[in-house]
């Protein structure tokens, strides 16, 4: 008797009473036929899919999972919370201590705002500096992700051309290119956005240069513009006090999500005092933003990484798992460029244009109980072991194998 599987029954369902059956990134339509779309639990480093396949997994839920699924002492900060109740009239005394806690903690913050999606946080980033300046024009580099509302949205269904028509694009890390794109933008000039690191979607990852993050930092104090960090994806993996602390420059403004509840659904804005009166003026905000719970997981979050050296763990859990890799697919003959930092990495094998072989070899893993992305950037947790790398890396060099079988 022919039993279809879980998954492909819910898709089913879906597609019937949901657009396309999914939407947005986590569509596994996007995905080879053998990942999963569904999912039931997860605990630690490990996810098991509504099959009850399980998986060591390095996407955290892109980005979110940061010291482990269901960490425990989140939960019971959390839970704790709940007890008391997520949502009343205003927020709560966890409010001011999660702000307390961000201000001591990010170097260039002098206060901070909270919200619930990354989106939000660039979004009023983008605000603040308009409003702060009174100009218009956003340097935004090409290829970068900043969310997926109208404004910064990478694909224009849905929006108008008058939606961007004040964004003017750079190449990260070319000086050149972001003084051509400040000179265009005269003096109209109200910000400078740039990811913690070069991070584009099927390209190779690099850090940001100490000379180009300057050029940034004088161009905004030459115009008075602000320089806006988008950390979303990065927050809390490559530095506690911001991501470009590694290069020593101080943003006016940044962009918190993903990480910094362990999964709790809260963003951040923070920024210094020459911004202050700017967010104080802009009127942003929505229903769920207030809630204590992700609040008080927030808390425990910071409070657990600086505790463990949760970015230490999940270096050498990365390094050990970069080392493996280069090691395994010289063995084979395959050549691969495992780039960005060892937290966050991306995997691109040489003339794989598009993308097969990355894809077939992420597939073969995926048999094998790891859960790796092709194209996007991947996640590190505190969660990771030795013992989960030393088991993903049989995984990879059978995966590796196979890679060297068929592609020669
Ligand atoms: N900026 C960056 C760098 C991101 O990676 C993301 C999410 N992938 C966003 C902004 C938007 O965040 P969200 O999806 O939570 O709105």
């Amino acid at each position: 008797e022919f039993r279809p599987s879980a998954d492909a029954t819910l898709r089913q369902r879906a597609a019937r009473v949901v657009p396309g059956a999914m939407w947005g990134h986590m569509n596994a339509a996007r995905l080879p036929a053998a990942y999963p779309q569904y999912f039931r639990r997860a605990k630690g480093s490990r996810l098991w899919d509504v099959e009850g396949r399980e998986y060591i997994d390095y996407m955290c839920s892109w980005g979110p999972m940061l010291l482990g699924y269901n960490d425990p002492d989140v939960n019971a900060a959390a839970d704790e919370q709940r007890a008391l109740g997520d949502i009343f009239n205003g927020p709560t005394e966890r409010m001011v201590e999660l702000a307390e806690e961000i201000v001591g903690t990010v170097v260039h913050a002098d206060w901070a705002m909270f919200q619930k999606n990354g989106t939000d946080a660039t979004t009023i980033c983008a605000m603040t500096a308009r409003e702060a300046t009174g100009k218009r024009k956003l340097l935004v580099a090409t290829g970068a992700y900043h969310g997926a509302v109208p404004w910064c949205n990478p694909y224009p269904n849905g929006a108008t051309a008058e939606d961007r028509v004040h964004l003017i694009r750079y190449d990260y890390n070319d000086i050149a290119s972001l003084e051509r794109a400040a000179a265009e933008a005269g003096d109209d000039l109200a910000g400078i956005f740039v990811s913690a690191f070069k991070h584009d979607l099927g390209k190779t990852h690099v850090l940001p240069t100490q000379a180009f993050a300057k050029a940034a930092r004088a161009i905004c104090d030459r115009t008075g513009a602000a320089l806006i960090v988008d950390d979303v994806r990065a927050s809390l993996r490559l530095h506690m006090g911001g991501s470009w602390e590694l290069v020593g420059v101080k943003p006016d403004l940044a962009a918190w999500s993903k990480s910094i509840a362990n999964g709790y659904a809260l963003a951040a804005v923070t920024g210094n005092d020459k911004f202050r009166d700017a967010a104080t003026r802009i009127f942003v905000t929505g229903s769920f933003w207030y809630g204590a719970m992700s609040m008080a997981a927030g808390l425990a979050t910071w409070r657990k990484m600086k505790a463990i050296d949760g970015i230490g763990i999940m270096q050498r859990m990365g390094q050990r798992l970069r080392d493996g890799i280069d090691a395994q697919a010289k063995a084979h003959g395959v050549k691969l460029q495992q780039s960005g930092p060892v937290q966050m990495p991306v995997i691109l094998f040489d003339n794989d244009d598009n993308r097969e072989k990355g894809w077939f070899f992420c597939t073969e893993a995926l048999k094998r109980g790891v859960y790796l992305h092709a194209t996007h950037t991947m996640f590190l947790s505190a969660a990771h072991t030795a013992d989960d790398i030393d088991r993903t890396l049989e995984a990879t060099d059978a995966a590796l194998a196979e890679v060297a079988r068929r592609f020669g």
